[in-house]
């Protein structure tokens, strides 16, 4: 017996990364599930192989989400967990400002919640279900350089993540978010030299109190939890699971 036997599981940018580990956690726990990608159509078909459903849809427009959250309904049933997980990251400092690659990052890390929870609502109103917003320990205050404008649009997805928890609880639905701390995926190495990503893992371990990195299954871990019925009375929260992060910016509080 898993603990989601049965269940309906979306996980968006399920591929790769952190998605991908939740996405295998949900089944080995019983679930049924689908993920959504852009580009990784090998990924997808090794998903498919496994029994999870992968649909090709961008989740920053909302005819694709429209069409992917209806067929997941097609073909296992309605939805009871949605982990909006998809997101991308562009570094750079403040006055380095790209106005292409803000949009994207707001479209897809903002926006594509805002579509894929809007387009899943129905469904989700029906199973009294979940949904967990994959946040970022940035969206909170960290100090990692290049990481301002991308802060923001998780910043965003913690302030959605609670005004949802407000709106949708008189459904039955809980809204809860993770918000990572460093985690080794494609995000966070792609296009950097070895030597470049261990300084990085130096720095971070330098300034977390467990001083050690994250790997995608410590993510999957806390979002299982907050998706399973050991989480019933818990909605509208943040959980950092970022190995105790010190350099948080702000100063009290
Ligand atoms: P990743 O390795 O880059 O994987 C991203 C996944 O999202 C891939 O499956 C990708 O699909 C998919 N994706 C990207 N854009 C998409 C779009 N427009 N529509 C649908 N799917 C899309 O990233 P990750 O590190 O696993 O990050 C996952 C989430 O955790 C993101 O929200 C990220 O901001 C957050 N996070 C990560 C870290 C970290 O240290 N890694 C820390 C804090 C928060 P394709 O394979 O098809 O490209």
């Amino acid at each position: 017996m898993g603990r989601f036997d049965g269940r309906v599981v979306l996980v968006t940018g399920g591929t790769r990364g952190i998605g991908r580990a939740i996405a295998e956690a949900f089944l080995r726990e019983g679930a049924r599930v689908a993920v959504t990608y852009v580009s990784s159509e090998d990924r997808a078909r090794e998903l498919e192989k496994l029994g999870i459903l992968a649909i090709r849809a961008d989740v920053s427009n909302r005819d694709e989400v429209r069409r992917a959250v209806e067929l997941v309904r097609e073909r296992l049933g309605d939805l009871s967990i949605l982990v909006n997980n998809a997101g991308v990251m562009y570094l750079m400092p403040f006055e380095d400002y790209d106005e292409g690659k803000f949009d994207m990052m707001w479209r897809v890390n903002v926006k594509g919640i805002i579509y894929t929870t809007l387009e899943a609502l129905p469904q989700l109103r029906r199973t009294r279900g979940v949904i967990i917003n994959i946040a970022s320990n940035a969206g909170i205050g960290t100090a990692l350089e290049g990481t301002t404008y991308y802060a923001i649009t998780k910043s965003a997805v913690i302030i959605l993540t609670k005004r949802l928890a407000y709106e949708l609880g008189k459904y039955g639905i809980r809204v809860n978010a993770i918000a990572p701390g460093w985690v080794e995926t494609d995000m966070t190495t792609a296009g950097r030299s070895p030597e470049d990503v261990e300084r990085t893992k130096a720095l971070i371990r330098s300034r977390t109190m467990l001083s050690t990195t994250g790997v995608p299954s410590d993510i999957a871990g806390a979002v299982l939890f907050l998706a399973s019925d050991d989480a019933r009375y818990i909605t509208g929260q943040v959980l950092l699971v970022d190995g105790g992060r010190v350099d948080y910016l702000t100063h009290g509080v």
